[in-house]
């Protein structure tokens, strides 16, 4: 390895535990979570150009019209859905970088992510493969239908925002799982949390955000 290589490697690691110190003062404390952010090199989901700031805490492009997610949002995301414990099948609709699929997989037992946009998705797939995560299953689908030939999941994620809580993705999980995603138009959106009921589901709004929109037709 070249000095070169070996000085972008320490950088990134100092930098990277920078983040994890800001989304702890930020109010994150599931340890499962902050050391799957600590593990995951976020400066292979975004463009070479923009490596250099892979560890702010901001969106970035990454092409597309497309963003990889704050940090502070894909933690915030991921420590919601495994609030009420161990998850074994999660979807995720909106696969992007991919980013936010590699801090979910080693936290629960397989994951399905979909994506609209083929390109995005080739990329996603070649960083799984590089960190060598085996347990992620991607599809190249509208996501606003679901996937519902590997329903019910324990959990849904949906990394762009419907207007609305898709009901037809409500049906998709199980009795007792749950579903964390941005709702509504774009200066109004909210994070919220559903959790599925004998009767249908309970809602909880935590907070403001703001996502590209969930592109195409919704269940
Ligand atoms: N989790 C991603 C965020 C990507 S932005 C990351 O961390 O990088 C949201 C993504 O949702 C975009 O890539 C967009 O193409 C995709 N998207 C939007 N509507 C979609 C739909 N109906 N089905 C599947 N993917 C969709």
């Amino acid at each position: 390895m070249s000095a070169g290589v070996r000085g972008i490697g320490m950088t990134s690691q100092r930098t990277r535990e920078r983040l994890i110190q800001r989304l702890q003062e930020k109010g994150i404390r599931d340890a499962r979570v902050l050391g799957s952010l600590r593990a995951t090199p976020r400066h292979l989901f975004v463009d070479e150009a923009l490596a250099s700031r892979a560890y702010e805490d901001t969106a970035l492009p990454i092409g597309n019209g497309q963003t990889i997610s704050q940090p502070y949002i894909v933690a915030r995301m991921t420590e919601v859905l495994l609030a009420t414990g161990p998850l074994e099948n999660v979807l995720e609709i909106g696969t992007g970088s991919g980013y936010q699929t590699a801090v979910l997989a080693p936290l629960v037992r397989r994951v399905y992510t979909v994506e609209r946009v083929q390109v995005l998705l080739d990329q996603a797939r070649r960083r799984f493969q590089q960190l060598r995560l085996r347990n992620i299953v991607t599809k190249h689908v509208d996501g606003g239908l679901g996937l519902p030939e590997y329903a019910p999941f324990d959990g849904i994620i949906v990394t762009a925002a419907p207007a609305g809580i898709p009901r037809g993705l409500v049906e998709q999980l199980r009795p007792g799982g749950r579903m964390v995603l941005p709702v509504g138009q774009a200066d109004e959106q909210a994070l919220v949390a559903v959790v599925r009921t004998e009767a249908g589901y309970e809602r909880e709004m935590l907070e403001r955000v703001s996502f590209v929109p969930l592109l195409g037709g919704v269940c």
